[in-house]
């Protein structure tokens, strides 16, 4: 049994995790709305489905995680996707966070390193009614350069350093928010390209990833 008193307040259902993304005093209205618009319970595990609704990250297979719902919603608000803006994300996993950044723009690209799980969020996209957002497996290290550049990059998973090729892939004005693995834990980031030089602007919070693997899958 898990013994965490917090669970005693957790959402419960999709409704009660998009009042609690309200209440996260984003500037960005429509995540919420996006929040409200995507059911989570189509992209965790069926053994997962009870808590599907909660605030905290869910396992998912080959040793991975779908990230805490409000700290999606932190690191999509500091992106500022726009509308009509083209989105790479880094790290697919389920595609919880794709389907959301789906809503917000008009078009996403995202690098998933294992096939299972690319596999498994194309479907989820697919029973989510989601047809602007792409999947491919390959290394994030690398970047999507087909469809460069973009106006916002999120990254799912904690690097070492923040990738040369995303520096690259990132517009003119374009924000990118990766997780760096430092001492004692990872840190969000949020990196702004100005005069052609993707530059870190400031700490958006402390917290944990999975690791960003370099390289192809084994
Ligand atoms: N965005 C997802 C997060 C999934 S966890 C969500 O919110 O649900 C992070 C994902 O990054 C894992 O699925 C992991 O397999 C993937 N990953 C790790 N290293 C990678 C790499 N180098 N390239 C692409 N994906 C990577």
């Amino acid at each position: 049994m898990n013994s965490d008193p917090s669970r005693l307040l957790m959402p419960r259902s999709q409704e009660g995790l998009a009042r609690l993304i309200d209440r996260e005093g984003l500037d960005d209205g429509r995540i919420a709305a996006a929040f409200r618009a995507i059911d989570r319970r189509v992209f965790v595990p069926s053994r997962f489905h009870r808590v599907a609704y909660e605030d905290r990250p869910v396992g998912i297979p080959a040793d991975q995680t779908t990230s805490q719902p409000s700290l999606i919603a932190r690191m999509i608000d500091a992106a500022r996707v726009p509308a009509e803006g083209r989105v790479l994300e880094i790290g697919t996993g389920y595609g919880y966070q794709t389907a959301l950044l789906a809503r917000l723009c008009r078009e996403v690209y995202s690098v998933e390193r294992h096939r299972e799980l690319a596999e498994r969020a194309e479907a989820n996209l697919l029973a989510a009614g989601i047809d602007n957002a792409t999947v491919k497996v390959g290394d994030g290290w690398a970047g999507w350069p087909e469809h460069a550049p973009y106006d916002a990059i999120v990254v799912s998973a904690a690097a070492s350093e923040v990738p040369g090729a995303l520096r690259e892939q990132l517009a003119e004005g374009g924000r990118l928010v990766i997780p760096v693995a430092e001492v004692g834990s990872d840190n969000v980031y949020l990196c702004e390209k100005t005069g052609g030089e993707t530059k870190i602007v400031r700490l958006l919070t402390p917290a944990r990833f999975v690791p960003l693997v370099r390289g192809a899958p084994e």
